[in-house]
């Protein structure tokens, strides 16, 4: 079974994401900020991690940054999420080491689709 952290700092969007994701068999944890999802990263590295972009503490950005300075075993798969239809963030994001990105609002067609192009599906 692969693991998906989901991070963001919506309730509803994680429990959305997480009935879609637990459907397609992932073992789910959930972080609502990036300095907790990297705490969660540093006591277990999830395969992917679906990443929001605005939150409060640490953004999706600070926490791509933060991510690629731990000595972690392996590396989770990132697929960032955002709202913003912004190739200039979405650019920033796949340099910052976001493998793939997902539009809000999202379905579970979308997130099979961008998961099946990572390998993860
Ligand atoms: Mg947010």
């Amino acid at each position: 079974m692969k693991s998906c952290l989901i991070v963001d700092d919506s309730k509803v969007i994680r429990k959305v994401a997480r009935r879609i994701l637990e459907d397609m068999q992932f073992k789910i944890d959930e972080a609502e900020d990036g300095r907790m999802a990297l705490e969660a990263c540093q006591r277990e590295t999830p395969d992917v991690v679906l990443l929001d972009w605005n939150m409060p503490v640490m953004n999706g950005m600070d926490f791509l940054d933060a991510l690629r300075d731990q000595p972690l075993a392996k590396r989770p798969v990132v697929v960032f999420c955002t709202t913003e239809n912004d190739m200039a963030h979405i650019r920033a994001a796949i340099e910052a080491g976001a493998d793939e990105y997902i539009m809000k609002p999202f379905d579970r067609e979308i997130i099979e689709a961008k998961f099946a192009q990572v390998g993860l599906v």
